[in-house]
């Protein structure tokens, strides 16, 4: 195998090494699987003859971007080939009169919004991750951030795609036009497909015009069903912020720790902007300070000076890394962590969260996406205490149930991966034989990241190694 692969890639570009082999068996999730090999292929030509000798063989083949997704969904189960794809990383053409752009797939999301600053105009979806995050992995995942309330999902901006599918042949499915109605959309199939289809070699993204202005708001409240409220009247209102974002006190206390941010340590706080032309948003800034104030919301800061968003903004996105400092002996899990609901069952959500982990006996910190009812949850582990996982086990299947019973869905943006693959498979139990169907047609011999999504593990936590121990320390 190593052999062939060389002689397609270059000897530089294929690793099987026991570092590499260790760092591309994870993601930002709990699961560690480790590949055979890694693969760095820098052209079409070289994916199609990788993907041409895997599919004969049948070797399984893992396309990855930057690994942070939280799901698991990029770690090779049956080991195999890890495709790693950031050596395509190529801006190919930035077309503003036709407000589309055509990238490779390793091009990570804040370059790509760095090149198209000077002609106006940007890639909507904004995830937390958009340092690091690829426009493969985002479309894989279909990742979406705090301005989806306003700009949608990486799914609303997904035009056309190029894919190489299982057995080496080349597509292009879409097109470059904004709006289309030739038949089957099977560029939107490839949206949340998790590397399970085809490999996407280029992708024709669709932008948006920079808003002219924005301005920012913070509202502090004393008890979190405040806040709840306070975020199901600003949306029953038809205001449409461009973000409306929500953190517990968990989070709170954890950026006081983690960045100094001397916050008040209360149970909630919501962040909103707005954008646009500052004469039309600033009324909906006021109603929505009224609407806060109603609620109970003290100490409302609004500010359109762009250090100050800057540093308002800083303490919501800095959460992933603080919350792992919330306390010295507890890393954080990714487990359920971004279930969402129709937005006016948000504050029943977050305080049936706070009631199961109350009830468990463990620390689940909730912040989130609170416009488009999606709530992170930070599990705060113990990971020697074999007791303490347990119990966190079963909060997990709360937790899920709790969102069935709301009629939400597992994932709002992360997508399914290992760990939330048996919720996935509750959720959509009557699609299950829908979907292998399709699987079977793009990839007969299920060479393409087998055994996720519909045919994922049951259990999550036994499936892989863990990332960390499990057993108390002796
Ligand atoms: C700190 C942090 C913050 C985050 N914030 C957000 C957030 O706000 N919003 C959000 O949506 N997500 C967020 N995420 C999750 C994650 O960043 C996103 O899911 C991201 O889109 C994954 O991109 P990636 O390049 O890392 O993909 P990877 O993790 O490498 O891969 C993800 C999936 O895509 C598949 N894949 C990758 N490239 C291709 C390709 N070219 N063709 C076919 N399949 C492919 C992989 O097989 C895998 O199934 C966050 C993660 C972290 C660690």
């Amino acid at each position: 195998m190593l052999k062939q692969l060389r002689a397609i890639v270059g000897e530089e570009n294929v690793s099987d090494d026991l570092a590499d082999r260790y760092i591309y068996g994870s993601d930002a999730s709990i699961h560690q699987s480790s590949p055979s090999v890694v693969v760095r292929p820098g052209s079409i030509k070289e994916i199609q003859e990788i993907l041409r000798f895997a599919n004969r063989e049948k070797i399984p083949v893992v396309p990855r971007g930057a690994g942070t997704g939280e799901s698991g969904s990029a770690v090779p189960l049956d080991g195999g080939i890890v495709l790693d794809l950031k050596r395509m990383d190529k801006i190919l053409e930035i077309r503003p009169q036709d407000m589309f752009c055509r990238v490779e797939p390793g091009v990570i999301n804040d370059e790509l919004n760095r090149e198209l600053k000077p002609y106006g105009f940007f890639f909507p979806p904004t995830p937390a991750s958009g340092k690091v995050c690829t426009i493969g992995g985002m479309i894989a995942n279909n990742a979406s951030g705090m301005r989806a309330i306003k700009y949608g999902a990486t799914r609303d901006a997904v035009l056309g795609l190029k894919v190489v599918l299982a057995n080496g042949d080349l597509v292009r499915m879409g097109t470059s036009t904004i709006i289309q109605a030739s038949g089957y959309q099977l560029e939107r199939l490839m949206v949340g497909s998790e590397g399970t289809l085809g490999v996407m070699v280029e992708a024709t993204l669709r932008l948006k015009p920079l808003p002219e202005e924005r301005a920012v708001g913070r509202a502090l409240f004393y008890e979190l069903s405040q806040a709840g409220d306070a975020v199901s009247k600003i949306i029953t209102e038809g205001i449409v912020p461009s973000a409306l974002e929500l953190m517990d006190e968990v989070a709170i206390k954890s950026v006081n720790k983690a960045l100094k941010a001397g916050l008040p340590e209360v149970e909630a706080l919501i962040l909103f902007e707005c954008d646009g032309i500052k004469a039309s948003f600033n009324h909906e800034i006021q109603k929505i300070k009224k609407i806060c104030e109603d609620c109970g919301a003290f100490d409302i800061i609004i500010s359109d000076n762009p250090e100050e968003m800057e540093k308002l903004w800083e303490v919501r996105s800095s959460i992933f890394p603080a919350t792992s400092m919330y306390k010295e002996d507890r890393i954080r899990a990714t487990l359920a962590e971004d279930i969402t609901v129709p937005v006016s069952r948000l504050p029943e959500l977050v305080e049936g969260i706070h009631r199961i982990a109350r009830e468990n006996g463990i620390i689940i910190g909730t912040y989130g996406h609170a416009g488009e009812g999606l709530i992170h949850t930070a599990f705060l582990v113990n990971p020697r205490v074999s007791d303490e996982w347990d119990r966190t086990r079963k909060a997990v299947d709360e937790v899920f149930a709790l969102v069935q019973h709301l009629g939400g869905t597992t994932s709002g943006e992360h997508g399914i991966g290992i760990s939330k693959a048996p919720y996935f498979k509750k959720e959509r139990k009557e699609l299950l034989e829908l979907m292998r169907g399709i699987k079977k047609v793009f990839d007969p011999h299920n060479i393409l990241n087998p055994h996720k999504l519909m045919d994922a593990p049951e259990d999550f936590f036994t499936a892989t190694k863990l990332r960390y121990p499990v057993k108390e320390r002796r």
